[in-house]
């Protein structure tokens, strides 16, 4: 008979829950992870992975259309979106059972069902369907230390709710029945601006409505910009500084309202309409408010080791709050188990938190936008360089990209680093390490950059902060 008592208990088995689990279990302490419906989370089954899937195949698609540009013939080709739809499924499929796999080899025990704190130490799990072969189920288990690690759904606006035929959210989205001939995404951070580009490549005529002055929200101004000209030229319509104030919904499409800053007030029609207005907290009917844990906006509020202000009780991951990504919450994870264990765990600085939005063309950042450096009073630096100046890029036939730069002008620290363009997202980590060890502009300029890559655009983006490039 397994126990009931844990040393942490971790409610929700997503990147922040799992990755807590695991790193728990390595030092030594007795873990139980409560699922309810998703082994992995959202980020394996209707979140990052399954959309990197269907971005993939779009991105196949995109380049077997151009095949022309390389030299080569293809001349019978097309969408088959039930196939897209099975290869994204599959794998999502294959990374959760991957996630059950890890924990039971780390002997992380899985208990299955819908949990509630009831008292300090103790959580309440009620059935639910699904269970994994080999989980524990419903009943009262009791530990030392609890980790809420809930995630988020998709934020519904009043009025415009989600109703999975014709207002669609992520869930919807990620596995169509078929491609809308048109479609209006309600939103333009990360979840929107890549269903543009996957329906967009499928061959939906597609709407973007941002309620903001710009697409992107949180990125650097210029480099919004660059995505969305791109965006524009692929076919894609973008409002920005609009509002979809109404939606009436027809037989089998729907037909918004829309009031631009100006004044001007327009309906459009659409097949189908995805709200990817944000998300929020699942921080409702887990007993918080009955233990006096502090929420604010939706979400727990912790401090940097992922504390409540309840002893005993801690949170991670999207419950915890912005940026809502799977390596916060993985983060977040180790850094909340390693204080529990005593460790000297470094509290989470979230400036070093890269972005990360798989578009295309890709956006990736980290640091602060030029915009937030001056708001923070830094006299900055700037460097820009052209993937037209880049010798790979031309060749990969990615000409199309811009990385940015920005340094404090008094000392040289590295502040941010902002990109768009082919693969940017696998590049970023380069500057990470490099604000991570604080790195000067001149580390950085002495640093060999490996020929022919895409990444010498960035060392160029520094040398140009300098007044040194090269390839411009
Ligand atoms: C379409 C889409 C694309 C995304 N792409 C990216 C990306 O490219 N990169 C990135 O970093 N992030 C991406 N994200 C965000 C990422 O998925 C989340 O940030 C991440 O999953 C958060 O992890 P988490 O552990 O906090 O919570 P979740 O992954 O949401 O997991 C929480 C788990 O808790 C369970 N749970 C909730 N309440 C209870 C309860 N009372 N009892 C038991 N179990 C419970 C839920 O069933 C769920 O499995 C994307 C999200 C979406 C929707």
């Amino acid at each position: 008979m397994a126990a009931t008592s844990y040393d942490v208990l971790i409610i929700g088995s997503g990147p922040g829950g799992y990755v807590a689990a695991i790193r728990a279990a390595q030092l030594g302490l007795k873990v139980g992870v409560v699922e309810r419906q998703y082994m992995g989370g959202i980020c394996p089954n209707w979140g990052c992975i399954p959309a990197k899937a269907l971005l993939r195949s779009a991105e196949i698609f995109h380049y077997i259309e151009h095949a022309k540009d390389y030299g080569l013939v293809a001349e019978k080709f097309g969408v088959d979106i039930a196939g897209v739809v099975k290869r994204s499924r599959g794998i999502a499929s294959q990374m959760s059972n991957g996630v059950g796999f890890l924990l039971k080899k780390n002997k992380v025990e899985v208990i299955w069902g819908q949990a509630t704190l009831t008292a300090p130490g103790k959580v309440s799990v009620a059935a639910t369907d699904g269970a994994p072969k080999g989980a524990l189920g419903a009943g009262e288990y009791t530990a030392k230390n609890i980790i809420v690690a809930t995630g988020a759904r998709p934020r519904a606006l009043p009025g415009i709710e989600p109703d999975s035929k014709l207002i669609w959210t992520y869930f919807d989205a990620l596995a169509p029945a078929s491609v809308p001939k048109s479609l209006l995404i309600m939103g333009s951070g990360a979840i929107g601006v890549e269903f543009a580009s996957f329906y967009k490549a499928m061959g939906s005529d597609v709407t973007i409505v941002e309620l903001l002055p710009q697409i992107l929200p949180v990125e650097d101004e210029e480099i919004a910009e660059h995505a969305k000209k791109r965006f524009e030229k692929q076919g894609i319509k973008i409002l920005t500084g609009a509002k979809v104030s109404k939606v009436v919904k027809g037989a089998d499409s729907v037909t918004a309202t829309v009031e631009t800053a100006d004044g001007k007030v327009q309906t459009l029609t659409a097949d189908r309409l995805i709200s990817a207005v944000g998300v929020v907290g699942n921080i409702e009917n887990l007993g918080l408010e009955k233990l006096g844990v502090k929420t604010d906006r939706g979400c727990v509020v912790i401090d940097g080791l992922c504390r409540t202000n309840v002893p005993g009780i801690y949170a991670i991951g999207d419950v915890a709050g912005p940026p809502m990504l799977a390596h916060k919450a993985e983060h977040e994870g180790v850094i909340c188990v390693e204080g529990i264990a005593g460790k000297h765990a470094h509290p989470m600085d979230k400036l070093m938190i890269p972005g990360c939005t798989y578009c295309m063309p890709q956006v990736a950042s980290v640091g602060l936008t030029e915009k937030k450096a001056k708001e923070a009073g830094y006299e900055v630096k700037v460097g820009r360089f052209p993937f037209i100046g880049n010798g790979k890029a031309v060749a990969l036939g990615e000409a199309d990209g811009l990385v940015k730069t920005i340094f404090d002008a008094k000392t040289g620290q590295l502040l941010g680093a902002h990109l768009v363009g082919a693969e940017v997202t696998e590049m970023i980590q380069g500057f990470v390490l490099a604000m991570n060890l604080e790195t000067t502009e001149e580390e950085l300029i002495n640093a060999v950059f490996p020929h022919p890559t895409v990444s010498e655009t960035m060392h160029e983006s520094v040398l140009a902060a300098y007044g040194r490039a090269i390839h411009i």
